[in-house]
């Protein structure tokens, strides 16, 4: 039997720059359909708070990680997302190297969270992507960032405008935070190249898709207060995952479970907004069967599947290069002859233009 589930695991809280609390941010996450979300606020790791948050619409698991980053460096760039360590990490923030190494021996698992940013200098918003690349041992990428993303194409779009006066650029701004849906349109590209070239060298790279949600009011001009609600960030970008047994209800088991999932690759990044991605699956079979993150042998019969839950675009991709495309489809099917690490993505149509939807872990086959 296998088992799915949907979380977000990157928010805020009071206890950093977010606006509500753990209990009223869970009974967002029930409304939205989510059965797990991990609260990351920066430089502080929340204990005491772990466990099932439920009403009468449903339950959620609430977990706690921590965001972690250097808050003398300037920009305060380079933020680690650290799930399962049971520690504060903070007092290694200044060596990313050291942060990751201590994740790693504390038993948790470690993310590059937004790893590709722009500057939106018009609000001051500074690029705080991954700026220290010198390290290794991370457990995977942050590939898709709804709020990052959204930041990202407004400043591409202000860029191409090329307005003379600030204000104008503020209106824009302020009708783009209006109707984000229009401005999202996937992973950054050059998060999603990334991923490709450190796999084509043999890493085991897991990815995550996550919200980054604070419920805060932006600030952009004449209109001062609008607001990203976590409940509507609960339905865009999440992460799926895939078990072997199912929830049983006890915290300490199912938070090893989910904690498991995620760190493997047992998970996709599904843009749910666009369309509920529950039910995609991304399989191989040969001598051995595997699902997203295994590794399996790759012997003369093996072959990949992808399956959507509505027809779409689907695409496996191996080291950054398509191998198989199919368009209004809702399977694919690839013989692959070469070892390495495939992975599938989803395209599908929302608001008028083609979006990214899906993004599955890689199978790696050897
Ligand atoms: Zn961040
Ligand atoms: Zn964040």
């Amino acid at each position: 039997m296998v088992y799915e589930y949907a979380g977000n695991m990157h928010m805020h809280t009071p206890y950093s720059d977010g606006v509500k609390w753990h209990a009223d941010i869970a009974e967002d996450a029930i409304k939205a359909g989510l059965d797990y979300i991990i609260v990351t606020d920066h430089n502080v790791w929340v204990s005491g708070l772990e466990g099932y948050y439920e009403n009468e619409q449903g339950r959620v698991l609430l977990l706690c990680g921590e965001e972690v980053h250097n808050s003398r460096r300037q920009p305060q760039a380079s933020h680690f997302l650290a799930y399962g360590a049971e520690k504060e990490l903070s007092g290694y923030a200044a060596d990313p190297q050291e942060l990751i190494n201590q994740t790693n021996a504390a038993g948790g698992i470690g993310f590059l969270a937004h790893p590709h940013e722009r500057e939106l200098t018009m609000f001051s918003e500074s690029n705080l992507g991954w700026h220290d690349w010198e390290i290794e041992g991370f457990t995977g990428l942050e590939i898709w960032n709804y709020m990052s993303g959204f930041k990202n194409r407004l400043a591409d779009e202000l860029d191409n405008m090329r307005l003379k006066h600030p204000l104008l650029g503020k209106i824009r701004a302020a009708r783009a935070a209006l109707n984000p849906q229009k401005y999202v349109t996937g992973p950054e590209k050059e998060t999603l190249a990334l991923w490709d070239r450190l796999l084509s060298e043999g890493k085991q790279v897991a990815a995550v898709g996550n919200s980054d949600a604070h419920g805060t009011p932006m600030s952009m001009g004449p209109i001062h207060r609008i607001i990203f609600p976590y409940e509507f960030l609960f339905r865009a970008v999440n992460t799926h995952i895939l078990t072997n047994e199912p929830l049983n209800g006890e915290l300490d088991h199912d938070k090893r479970l989910i904690l498991r999932a995620i760190g493997k690759g047992h998970a996709w990044v599904g843009y749910d907004m666009a369309h509920p991605t529950k039910g995609f699956r991304f399989s191989g079979q040969g001598q051995d069967r595997g699902r997203m993150g295994d590794r399996i042998q790759l012997d003369a019969g093996a072959t990949l599947q992808v399956s959507a839950p509505v027809r779409c675009k689907l695409r496996i991709i191996r080291h950054g290069v398509i191998v198989a495309e199919i368009e209004n489809e809702t399977n694919l099917t690839h013989i692959p002859v070469e070892e390495g690490a495939y992975r599938a993505e989803c395209i599908l149509p929302y608001m008028g233009k083609e979006r990214g939807w899906i993004y599955s872990n890689p199978i790696y086959l050897w």
